[in-house]
């Protein structure tokens, strides 16, 4: 029998792992949920059940929340800034003695491939800890001069962290979304709890075992499965909890701040996008054009920042959107586990429907696909990367963010008319430029209404470059200094000293 050399076997550590009894992490130990039933996760790849997680609700978020507000009132409070960085930055050491494993366990429960991954995510990953350890001991106040009549005042500020912080993330980068929400919370000493989604839920509880491996106390750190109407809604409406912060799609970013009203705790959302990424005609094409493939396509176009409104200026439509088809045929579809494959399976069946169905009602409403635009083959969640045309502004496909490998292609002909084409949607995530013109270039960055822009280039991300969205994509920003305003309060202290 011949073999396939490119698929990856599973490492005895992660065979071991994902076959195991999950647990989630509460308090400090490996707990089943209290109702006792479990759910299962997929392999995308084959549609296969890969594991049985807890099903977490209610009852264990109200168990998570008192431990964590237990851990925040307790040993946790007690750690110094030098003992919460050093604690982070061994995570982050673990995590990189551990990265194939987690490449593995994120191909094998997500779909993405493994050599992604491993060169992305779980990199990425370590990056963030080890960024946000070094914040733990410069998180400082001020001292603020007064103008009060006579003087005699000293006044300064201490940040301080806002508490128990309820976490909930989507599956579209598991272990990375995790590593962007506990660095940050745990370098400004909040106590977690995270919900992880329910499609992708391996990886966080592997990571729930290096956090118990570096020594966070009990309760510093839980980590809950289970389903969003369920957990997800009782950590985000929990009396308790001070600070959500939530990851995905605007629909339910929209109930968490309905659910976070009771208590007003604090709210941060990263949410949907509808990118818009501009080639010029005076643009290096040779970048362009697989910066712009790259821009769809990384991830199966299952990025909240995906470039999935390519807009070119006319003369060079062709070529680009030709040259960008050229890209997504040569992509190599397969399972993740396979290191010639270049893309995956989507993540879910649910995905796959919601994608197939854009699809459908993009060909409905008259739009054309010049590669692509269908599902491929009968097993696993493949979507064939899609390039499509006769875009009009009233379409689905054109307003609503599809989260598959799906993009429209819209011709333009000067700046002012792009300008305004690329603002117009709810969404303000992020954009593109592609032109050699520096002036257009920082000129056109300026106009958007967009968290991150991207000139020359996309999909850039480093944990010190803040990200987040305007308008209906977010409030407040992941990563960089500015994500610790989303974990501390600041507290004005006046000391009458004459
Ligand atoms: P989603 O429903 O927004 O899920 C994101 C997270 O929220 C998951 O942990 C989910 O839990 C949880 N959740 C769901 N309903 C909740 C509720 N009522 N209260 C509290 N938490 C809740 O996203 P999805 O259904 O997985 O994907 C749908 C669409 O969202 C995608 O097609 C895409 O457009 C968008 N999306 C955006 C991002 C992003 O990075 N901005 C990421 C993923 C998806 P469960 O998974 O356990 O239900
Ligand atoms: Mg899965």
């Amino acid at each position: 029998m011949e073999e396939n050399t490119t698929v990856v076997q599973p490492l005895p550590g992660v065979k071991g792992f994902v076959s195991r009894r999950h647990k989630m992490l509460i308090g400090g130990e490996f707990v089943e949920a209290a109702s006792g039933k479990t759910f299962p996760t997929y392999n995308p790849a084959t549609g296969e059940v890969l594991a049985q997680v807890p099903e977490g609700d209610k009852e264990d978020i109200d168990r998570a929340v008192k431990a964590a507000r237990g851990a925040f009132e307790g040993r946790w409070r007690k750690y110094t800034p030098s003992d919460r960085g050093k604690s982070i930055w061994k995570l982050a050491d673990l995590l990189e003695q551990h990265a194939d494993e987690f490449a593995q366990i994120e191909s094998l429960d997500n779909g993405k491939p493994v050599a992604v991954a491993r060169v992305a995510d779980v990199p990425l990953a370590i990056d963030l800890l080890r960024y946000m350890a070094g914040w733990a001991t410069k998180i400082e106040g001020n001292t603020i001069p007064l103008s009060v009549p006579g003087g005699g005042y000293l006044a300064y500020t201490l940040r301080e962290p806002v508490g128990v912080a309820g976490q909930i993330i989507p599956w579209n980068f598991p272990l990375l979304m995790a590593a962007w929400k506990l660095g940050p919370a745990l370098a400004a000493g909040c106590a977690v709890v995270l919900k992880v989604a329910e499609q992708t839920p391996l990886s966080a509880l592997r990571l729930a075992e290096l956090i118990q491996e570096a020594g966070f106390p009990a309760g510093a750190v839980n980590i809950v499965t289970g389903f969003g109407e369920t957990a997800g809604a009782a950590l985000a409406a929990h009396p308790a909890v001070d600070k959500v912060a939530f990851t995905g799609s605007t629909e339910v970013g929209r109930l968490i701040v309905h659910a976070a009203a009771g208590n007003l705790k604090k709210v941060s959302l990263e949410l949907g996008g509808k990118s818009p990424n501009v080639v010029f005609k005076d643009a290096d094409l040779d970048v362009a054009i697989p910066g712009a493939a790259n821009a769809i396509f990384f991830n199966h176009g299952q990025c909240c920042c995906a470039g999935s409104r390519l807009y070119v200026e006319k003369g060079v439509f062709d070529k680009v959107v030709e040259g960008v088809a050229d890209q997504g045929r040569q992509i190599k579809l397969g399972p993740g586990m396979d290191l010639s494959t270049q893309m995956g399976p989507l993540v879910s069946s649910e995905q796959l429907d919601r994608v197939c169905g854009y699809l459908q009602s993009g060909r409905q409403e008259g739009a054309r696909a010049i590669i692509g635009g269908q599902r491929v083959g009968e097993r696993g969640y493949f979507v064939a990367p899609t390039v499509l045309t006769d875009v009009k502004p009233d379409m689905k496909i054109y307003q609503e963010e599809i989260f598959g490998p799906v993009v429209t292609a819209i011709p333009f002909s000067d700046p002012g008319e792009v300008q305004a084409a690329a603002n117009d949607t709810i969404y303000g995530l992020a954009a593109g430029i592609w032109t050699r013109d520096i002036g257009k270039a920082h000129s056109l960055a300026e106009q958007l209404r967009a968290g991150t822009v991207w000139i020359n280039c996309y999909n850039v991300f480093d944990a010190a470059l803040p990200f987040g969205g305007y308008k209906q994509s977010g409030w407040g920003r992941e990563m960089g200094h500015e994500v610790l305003e989303n974990y501390t309060e600041t507290k004005s202290v006046c000391v009458r000293i004459k």
